[in-house]
C-alpha cells in the first residue's frame, strides 16, 4: 500500500498555498486532500451562486497546486466513487494513502473540525491543527481577552487589535483623533439618489467555472437562485483585480454611505470582497494596507478609511472569535424564545413588501446583500416576526456565496436576532419602516406606509416593531440603552397597543396561511 507522511486536508474555503497547513511540505513524501462533497452543499439547501462559487474556487485551486507539482487526491463531485459526506472520502483517502499524520488549518466550521477530528481518531493518526494565520489575531487571544471581561464589545477588542498591529494608528493616537467614525457612516442618500457609482467589476466565467456551473445546474437544479449573472472572482488574481477595483472607484465614498440602500443598485460603494478574503483568494492583511495607504496619500477620508477598516479588523475579528469561544452551545440560543417557522417566500423572494422583495430577491439571485440588507430589512423582518433564530441561520448560511459559519452564525444569531442575549451586542437592532424610509427608497414603490402602525395600509415593519416592543418589553426596559424605545412605547394608549398585537399577529397568521408575504 502506499504510504504519505502527511495527509494535509485543503477544505473549500482554504485556498491559499501560504495556509499554514502547507508550512513544511515536501512532495515528495506529503499530499494533499481536497473533495468536492455534496452534504456541503444539502445541509443547508444552499443557493445554486454559492455551489458554484466555492467548486469552482476550489478548482482554479487545484490547477494552482497541480501547477507546483503538489502532490493532491482531489475527489471531484461528479466522480462516480464520490460517497457524498467529507468524512467518508476523507477515510476513503487516509485507506488508499496510509498517511501516518493529518495536518490542517483551523476550519471556518465547529461541525467540520469534529468530523475530522473523529476520522482521526478512528484511524489512530495525529491530527495537526494549526492556527490560520489568514486572521489578525488567534483564537487563544480572543479567549484571553474575553475571559477577563464581563461584557464583550466589538469596540474594544477593535481598538486593542488598533494598538497591537499600529494600523491607522499616529504613534499611540487613533488616526483622525477618534477611534470611531461610526456617526459619519450613516447617510442617506437623499431624494436624488446615489452620487454616480460604478458596478464591481464583472468576471466572465473562464471554461472551469462554466464547467462548474453546468455540473450545478445538472445536480442541484432544485436548489435556489440562478448563475445567469455570475461574475465572481475565482483566483487570487481576479481577486486582486476586484480589490483595486473597489480602491479606485467606491471606497472613497463607501464610509459615508455605508448603511444607505437604494432600489436596483446591490452594490453601492461596498467592496464585495467577503467572499474573496472568507476563501482565502485574498489576505486581509493586504487589503487593510492597500486602504490605509490610500488614507495616507489623502485619496480618502477618514471616514471611509476608519469604517471600511473597522468592518475588517473589528467585526470579522471579533466574531470569529465570539464563534469559537462559544460554540456549540452557541448554535442552540434562543434568548428571546423566538419561535415561528422561517416565512416560506425567504426562498422565493415572493413579498408585497417592496424592501423585503428587493433584498430577498437579489440575494437568492446574487448570493449578496450589504450589511444593512442583511441586518436591517432581512434579519429585522426576522426578528420582529420572532422566527427561530437557528432556521433563519440555515437560511443565512444557504444563500450566501461568502456565508461561511464562523462568520455568519454570530451575525445571524447574535447581531441580527439578539439570541444570544446580549453576549455579541448591546441591544437587539429593532426599527420601524420608519428607518428603512431614512435609509433607502424602498417605501416609495411600496404598497404599505411605514408610518403607519395598523390597518389596511399598516407596514408590517412598523405593526411588528412596536408589537416586539410590547411583547418583550419587561426584558428591554431593563436595558438602558433601549430607554428611549420604551419610554415611546408607554406613551402610547392601552387601546392601541391591543390593536397592534391584534394586526400583528393577523399579519403573522397570514403569512403562515399564504406561501407568500
Ligand atoms: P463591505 O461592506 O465592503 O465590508 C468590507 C468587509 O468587512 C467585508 O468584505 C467583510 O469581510 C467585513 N465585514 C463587514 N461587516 C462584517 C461583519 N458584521 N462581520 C464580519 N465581517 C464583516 N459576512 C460574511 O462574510 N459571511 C456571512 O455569511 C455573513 N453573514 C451575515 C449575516 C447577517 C445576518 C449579517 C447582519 C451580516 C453578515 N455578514 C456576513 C457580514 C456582512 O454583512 C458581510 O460581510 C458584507 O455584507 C459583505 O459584503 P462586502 O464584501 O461588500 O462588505
Ligand atoms: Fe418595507 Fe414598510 Fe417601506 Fe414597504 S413601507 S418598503 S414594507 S419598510
Amino acid at each position: 500500500m502506499a504510504s504519505v507522511r502527511n495527509l494535509v486536508i485543503a477544505l473549500g474555503d482554504q485556498l491559499s498555498l501560504g495556509s499554514s497547513a502547507f508550512d513544511g511540505f515536501d512532495p515528495s513524501v506529503d499530499q494533499i486532500f481536497m473533495a468536492e462533497v455534496h452534504e456541503e452543499s444539502t445541509h443547508v439547501w444552499s443557493s445554486k451562486m454559492r455551489i458554484a462559487v466555492f467548486l469552482s474556487a476550489m478548482r482554479h485551486f487545484r490547477v494552482r497546486l497541480e501547477e507546483r507539482g503538489w502532490p493532491i487526491e482531489y475527489r471531484a463531485l461528479n466522480h462516480p466513487e464520490n460517497k457524498g459526506t467529507l468524512a467518508l472520502e476523507l477515510d476513503d483517502c487516509i485507506r488508499r494513502s496510509n498517511p501516518s499524520g493529518l495536518i490542517m488549518t483551523t476550519p471556518g466550521d465547529w461541525r467540520v473540525l469534529s468530523a475530522i477530528k473523529a476520522i482521526a481518531q478512528s484511524h489512530r493518526l495525529p491530527l495537526d491543527v494549526r492556527d490560520d494565520r489568514h486572521f489578525f489575531s488567534t483564537i487563544r487571544d480572543f479567549a484571553a481577552y474575553a475571559g477577563s471581561r464581563r461584557q464583550l464589545r466589538m469596540e474594544f477588542w477593535y481598538r486593542s487589535l488598533r494598538q497591537r498591529t499600529g494600523i491607522l494608528m499616529d504613534g499611540k493616537s487613533p488616526a483622525g483623533g477618534q477611534w470611531n467614525f461610526d456617526t459619519d457612516n450613516r447617510k442617506p442618500f437623499g431624494s436624488k439618489g446615489p452620487p454616480e457609482c460604478r458596478a464591481p467589476k464583472h468576471f466572465e466565467p473562464d471554461d472551469l467555472t462554466l464547467e462548474v456551473i453546468a455540473l450545478v445546474k445538472d445536480r442541484f437544479p432544485g436548489h435556489p437562485g440562478t448563475l445567469t449573472s455570475f461574475g465572481w472572482p475565482m483566483t487570487p488574481e481576479q481577486a486582486e483585480d476586484a480589490l483595486n477595483d473597489f480602491l479606485d472607484y467606491r471606497l472613497s465614498l463607501f464610509g459615508p454611505y455605508e448603511d444607505a440602500m437604494w432600489e436596483g443598485e446591490p452594490w453601492l460603494f461596498h467592496s464585495r470582497l467577503s467572499m474573496a478574503m472568507n476563501l482565502k483568494l485574498l489576505d486581509p492583511r493586504h487589503v487593510i494596507t492597500q486602504v490605509e495607504k490610500r488614507y495616507q496619500s489623502g485619496q480618502i477620508g477618514i471616514e471611509s478609511a476608519e469604517g471600511f477598516v473597522r468592518q475588517i479588523l473589528g467585526w470579522r475579528e471579533y466574531v470569529r472569535g465570539i464563534y469559537w469561544t462559544q460554540m456549540p452551545r452557541y448554535l442552540e440560543l434562543n434568548a428571546l424564545g423566538a419561535e415561528h417557522d422561517l416565512p416560506h417566500f425567504f426562498w422565493t423572494g415572493k413579498t408585497t413588501m417592496n424592501c423585503l422583495r428587493e433584498c430577498l430577491t437579489q440575494s437568492i439571485e446574487q448570493g449578496y446583500a450589504h450589511h444593512i440588507q442583511r441586518l436591517m430589512v432581512i434579519g429585522l423582518f426576522a426578528l420582529l416576526f420572532g422566527v427561530r433564530p437557528s432556521e433563519l441561520h440555515r437560511w443565512f448560511l444557504a444563500v450566501y456565496v461568502d456565508a461561511v459559519e464562523w462568520v455568519e452564525l454570530p451575525n445571524t444569531l447574535g447581531m441580527s436576532q439578539y439570541g444570544d442575549g446580549g453576549l455579541l451586542g448591546s441591544k437587539p437592532y429593532i426599527a420601524s419602516g420608519q428607518y428603512i424610509k431614512r435609509m433607502s427608497n424602498y417605501c416609495n414603490g411600496c404598497r404599505y406606509d411605514p408610518a403607519t402602525k395598523t390597518g389596511e395600509r399598516a407596514c408590517p415593519y412598523t405593526t411588528m416593531y412596536w408589537d416586539f416592543l410590547i411583547r418583550h418589553r419587561q426584558r428591554l426596559s431593563m436595558n438602558p440603552r433601549m430607554g428611549m424605545q420604551i419610554r415611546n412605547l408607554d406613551r402610547l394608549p392601552e387601546d392601541e397597543q391591543k390593536a397592534i398585537t391584534q394586526a400583528a399577529n393577523q399579519f403573522r397568521q397570514k403569512i403562515k396561511d399564504t406561501l407568500e408575504g
